[in-house]
């Protein structure tokens, strides 16, 4: 998709003058949270999702898949089977709704039907926020979710796509995880700080057993608990998560110097 289209569905935010924005009292927010595996998600953007809970707005994620094919010493169908449950307790704790798509591990479909069955959960959600991958990625379910998710934005916005719920144009960004996977390129751009939530969100995601040690040689838990120190330390505070935007969606437009 041309990025001038999806600036065209963020248009509302995105072209609005940064001052007036700040000035304007913030809005009831809906996060939705799109990852490629269940675990994606809670593990990157995990701690400002309990965040934003703690503030009173509403929190999906939508996982495209399960990851069932993470666990060389179980089935697909055994392994699924256990990553759903662990996604439910971990979105539980989170204090998030959960959505499965019907996607297999390693076949998220980079689609014009994958693109339709996210807008039109775009559309049941009406997020004001979504979160979902990097465009680029070592991994292609998560580089395909990442441009599923940009097109869906724009389909869901158009009174054209017909999907059976009416179109939602109340997005104000996507905002871009940071994930070991998705590091080509990735920019950090916004932190947000979580020093509060850390707790929360180590007890989240320790409820996957690839997160608490034994399924994967990578560390999971300690690479993200080491990256909100770093992020934090950049930020100037105890911990912090860190997001990439669009280039759009970074002008800012101000009346004179600040
Ligand atoms: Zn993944």
């Amino acid at each position: 998709m041309r990025p001038s289209s999806l600036a065209f569905a963020l248009a509302s935010f995105a072209m609005m003058p940064f001052a007036e924005a700040a000035a304007q009292a913030p809005p009831p927010r809906t996060v939705l949270a799109i990852g490629a595996h269940a675990g994606d998600m809670e593990l990157t953007a995990g701690a400002l999702l309990i965040r934003q809970k703690k503030k009173g707005d509403r929190i999906v994620i939508l996982h495209m898949t399960l990851g069932e094919g993470g666990n060389p010493k179980a089935t697909p169908a055994a392994y699924g089977a256990q990553k759903r449950r662990e996604a439910l307790a971990a979105d539980s704790v989170i204090g998030a709704e959960s959505i499965f798509a019907p996607y297999r591990d390693g076949a998220v479909p980079n689609n014009e039907a994958a693109r339709r069955y996210v807008a039109n959960v775009i559309r049941q959600v009406k997020p004001t926020h979504i979160i979902t991958h990097w465009q680029k990625s070592i991994h292609k379910d998560h580089a395909n979710t990442s441009a599923i998710v940009q097109d869906a934005v724009l389909l869901a916005s158009l009174e054209g796509v017909v999907t059976g719920n009416p179109p939602h144009r109340g997005i104000r960004g996507i905002w871009y995880a940071d994930n070991w996977e998705d590091a080509e390129d990735f920019q950090p751009f916004i932190y947000v700080d979580v020093s509060e939530d850390v707790q929360q969100w180590r007890d989240a995601v320790s409820k996957y057993e690839f997160v608490r040690g034994g399924i994967s040689s990578f560390r999971y838990l300690e690479y993200y608990d080491a990256l909100s120190i770093v992020r934090g330390a950049v930020a100037g505070k105890q911990r912090a998560v860190a997001f990439n935007m669009d280039a759009f969606g970074k002008r800012r437009v101000l009346d004179s110097l600040p």
